[in-house]
């Protein structure tokens, strides 16, 4: 598979060395220049990004008097979308940029955060209309 395809490769080098006007005496130069644009090729693929998408903001929420002073922090960057109750979550752990220390409700309406799954589970229900139904 890949004999044949360093071939095809060689074969259009050649094609294309014939149309330039060189001899075809150099073939052992040709497949080396072909190998080594495949390696160059096979590099660059490693690069891929894993940007995260910032959900938008929680269109709806209702915090209870009891959680209105619990104290939260935030990483403060562009794709986080969570707020944590414990400051050793292992998700906020892995914040690259500025942790900061707020209130949950600032959190919720100036920062537009959900609750973090791994650390605050239990405070899903302040976005959650269905709970609080009467
Ligand atoms: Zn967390």
């Amino acid at each position: 598979m890949k004999n044949s395809l360093t071939l095809l490769k060689g074969l259009k080098l050649s094609t294309l060395v014939l149309f330039m006007g060189l001899t075809a005496a150099c073939q052992e130069t040709e497949n080396n220049t072909a190998n080594a644009t495949e390696e160059v090729a096979a590099t660059e693929e490693v690069a891929a990004a894993d940007t995260v998408a910032r959900r938008p903001p929680p269109e709806w929420h209702n915090i209870p008097p009891h959680m209105v002073g619990t104290r939260v922090y935030v990483c403060d960057d562009a794709s986080s979308d969570i707020f944590h109750v414990k400051y050793d979550c292992s998700v906020l752990q892995n914040c690259k940029s500025t942790k900061r220390n707020t209130t949950i409700v600032r959190a919720v309406e100036d920062h537009g955060r959900y609750n973090c799954e791994t650390c605050s589970a239990e405070f899903a229900s302040i976005f959650d209309d269905e709970s609080v139904r009467h």
